[in-house]
């Protein structure tokens, strides 16, 4: 931001200083009713504080860095209704990161408190900011997670400090605006979705699909701009005789009609096929009403009654939130009416607290929270509290975690009941067996069956809204692999993932002491070299999986005789190309140089000397071959052909062990390869590959071995050649002899 280029923007100091004092006034006023005795002046020593640390900084835009904090406390007060603490963290949550100021500063002027936001917030920057591969962004959202299990407000900042610089991405590359696009509705909009923010859910997915697609963008805008006028109109004779009939009926309301956010009208053109044009429902009709909350639900239902004697209601579609409401809290009748002109119309009927809960969220709730025992307060705690149930998982595969969850943050929700009439929400779908460990994870594990209004049916039973449920548990259960294939909750896979994993840890150190005796009796032991020969001859990711193999018998013991044993070190058996006497007329002795030295290999991005790399023994990679580099864990980097049988089994699961390499041209140094040649048994045809080899290329012959049946041979030949071309050659060559109908490279592990 020091580095910012100052382009459109030009103030004097004079000025700057005004606009920062006019959006501060903004910001009091905003907070108003909030300010008590004494918090005005702690949060003019936070603005203070916050000017000065930031005074030698501006923004890419130019501004001065301050109108930055600023705007976030505005949103943070003014859209989602927090108070002076979170005003007072919002003013101060860059210092930290960015400037001299410490957590203890602001431990010692504000108390600790203050401190621990502020440290919850410069530690999610600290993780979002980082290099952003989808494991490492996975880690980052489950880390977000546990700030907001700790206290909601970091995150309800974090989404606003997102909402700002989201609104000022415009200054920022198009690089950076990608990166922190996709961020965005990768992790903030859904989090914002899920904590109820819909309006700053909306305006994040909004601002996203800006910058990740701008002419799509633009097209749904211009859209929407165009056909305005022919809205109102409809809107109007729309709302009319409602109007009238809430007028006259005596309720206090607010009715208009809203355009849907142009990312959910994007949604419903991809999803369903159609142009802009045709889709139907660009705007839905709102129903504020002012009701005493003795009275909110009774009066939503009159509405509701209202607007259906007016216009024909489609049954499927009403949504009764205000009964039982969604799990995020969110509070409303939604119905779809049949309007003039033959159009679908979607009407959203609230009372003003329920209009506050829908855009501000969590917030609101908390507002609320006094001398109120709405039902909505528990489920809000319960969903917190769920969320550090599954965090507190041991399990840490994160990725599938961040699926799992991210699963859980959209789908439809479902209600249903324990023996003694407690609701439960679970996501539609849900079996169960997820409401089994939904209620405990203890219970989740011992699951046999269940009761479902007092009919027996299997753990997989799907459930309805309003069942009534029964566990039925037995101490000998045990969860299995294919129980994943029925739950549908994060608890539950997450759980049921965690006891797998644990019963393969136990069942693989099982294997691993075997392996350990049988190794011994080869007189090596199981170091990490070894470890890593095994996985790769094995093909095992992990050693986990390995000692696991081996514990269930899918690898065979006997197999590790085939190792060759050098010192305490096992390698990996290379098919040796049998030796047959009678026909064995060349063989060279072995060549002095030694392949897996020099520095014949680029690798990118590190100087070209100086490393050191052994050449993988399992596909013999030359000049010339596509080759990447491995860093094992044992013996440094090695090269494999990207066509090895083990590549894509390293590449899909060590893609972070990966190096590019690439050969340098060089033509002193020798590599021993093979080529595989069959044809008809001829006489002379020993003779004729020789010659070939020796006298016609002047290739170094290592072995030529001949197997022969039926009047058909089979030869392996194994020659020194200095790159890829060479190998080709030979090939050439032997396939112009008579009766030689294949030759083809040697591969040492098929
Ligand atoms: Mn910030």
């Amino acid at each position: 931001m020091d580095s910012a280029v100052i382009k459109k923007y030009h103030f004097t100091e004079e000025e700057e200083k005004k606009l920062i004092l006019r959006e501060y006034r903004a910001l009091l006023k905003g907070l108003k009713q909030r300010l008590k005795k004494g918090t005005r002046k702690l949060v003019r020593r936070a603005f203070e504080i916050s000017v000065d640390a930031h005074k030698e900084m501006r923004r890419k835009s130019g501004e001065p860095y301050i109108m930055h904090p600023l705007a976030v406390a505005r949103i943070v007060v003014e859209e989602i209704g927090l108070g002076v603490t979170s005003t007072i963290c919002a003013l101060l949550h860059d210092t930290v990161e960015d400037t001299e100021i410490t957590l203890e500063d602001i431990e010692q002027e504000f108390g600790k408190n203050y401190a621990k936001i502020i440290d919850g917030l410069t530690k999610i920057s600290h993780v979002v900011d980082l290099k952003s591969d989808t494991t490492e962004q996975a880690e980052n959202f489950r880390k977000i997670l546990l700030t907001l299990a700790e206290d909601p407000r970091v995150i309800l900042i974090k989404l606003a400090d997102r909402l700002h610089n989201m609104r000022t991405l415009d200054s920022m590359t198009r690089e950076k605006q990608l990166k922190v696009s996709s961020e965005t509705s990768y992790i903030y909009a859904p989090l914002a979705h899920r904590l109820g923010l819909y309006e700053i859910k909306s305006e994040l997915e909004d601002l996203a699909l800006k910058y990740t697609q701008p002419e799509v963008y633009a097209e749904i805008a211009q859209g929407l701009k165009e056909t305005k006028r022919e809205r109102s109109k409809y809107i109007n004779e729309f709302i009319k005789p409602i109007k009238d009939e809430l007028q006259n009926a005596g309720f206090e309301f607010d009715i208009y009609g809203r355009p849907k956010a142009i990312h959910s009208i994007w949604n419903k053109m991809r999803t369903k096929h159609v142009t802009f044009d045709e889709v139907f429902d660009l705007f839905a009709i709102r129903i504020i009403l002012d009701s005493p909350s003795e009275k909110e639900k009774e009066d939503c239902w009159k509405v509701y009654s209202i607007v259906t004697n007016n216009y024909h209601p489609s049954i499927e579609r009403l949504r009764d939130w205000v009964s039982v409401p969604k799990g995020n809290g969110y509070e409303a009748l939604h119905t779809t009416v049949m309007g003039p002109a033959g159009k679908w119309v979607e009407v959203q009927i609230r009372t003003k607290r329920m209009n506050e809960i829908a855009e501000k969220g969590l917030a609101a709730h908390w507002k609320y929270k006094e001398g109120n025992t709405n039902p909505q307060e528990s489920k809000l705690d319960a969903w917190l509290q769920h969320l550090r149930d599954i965090l507190s998982s041991p399990d840490s595969d994160t990725l599938d975690f961040l699926q799992d969850f991210k699963l859980d943050l959209f789908t439809e929700e479902i209600y249903v009941y324990t023996p003694t009439g407690e609701m439960r929400v679970l996501p539609k779908n849900a079996t169960a067996l997820d409401f089994a460990f939904d209620i405990h994870s203890e219970l989740g594990a011992r699951c046999i069956g269940a009761k479902v209004n007092h009919k027996l049916v299997p753990i997989s039973h799907l459930l309805n809204s309003g069942d009534q449920l029964e566990i039925i548990s037995s101490s000998k259960q045990k969860p299995s692999e294919d129980w994943l294939s029925f739950v549908t909750t994060a608890k539950a896979k997450s759980r049921i993932k965690y006891y797998l994993k644990e019963e393969k840890r136990k069942k693989a150190e099982l294997g691993k002491e075997t392996l350990i005796r049988k190794l011994n009796n080869l007189g090596v032991s199981l170091t990490p070299h070894n470890i890593n020969e095994l996985c790769l001859y094995f093909k095992k990711p992990s050693s986990l999986d390995l000692f696991y193999a081996f514990s269930v018998g899918a690898i065979d013991i006997k197999e590790l005789k085939e190792f060759a044993v050098h010192g305490d070190k096992l390698s990996q058996p290379i098919r040796e190309v049998k030796l047959d006497t009678k026909l064995l007329v060349h063989e060279e002795d072995v060549i002095k140089q030694k392949p897996s030295k020099g520095a014949e290999l680029i690798i990118f991005g590190e100087s070209s000397d100086n490393i050191k790399y052994k050449l993988a023994q399992c596909c013999q990679p030359i000049p010339g071959d596509d080759v990447f580099g491995f860093v094992t864990s044992g013996e440094g980097l090695k090269i494999h052909r990207t066509d090895c049988p083990n590549a894509s089994q390293l590449l899909a699961n060590f893609g972070h062990r990966v190096v590019k390499t690439k050969w340098a041209k060089n033509k002193e140094i020798s590599f021993l390869s093979g080529v595989k040649i069959i044809g008809l048994d001829d006489v002379g045809v020993i003779q004729k590959i020789t010659n070939i080899i020796s006298g016609v290329l002047k290739m170094n012959m290592r072995s030529l071995s001949i197997e022969s049946k039926d009047g058909v041979f089979e030869g392996d030949i194994m020659v020194y050649v200095h790159d890829r071309d060479e190998l080709d050659d030979l090939c050439t060559e032997l396939l112009k002899l008579n009766g030689i109908s294949k030759v083809e490279r040697l591969e040492v592990q098929e």
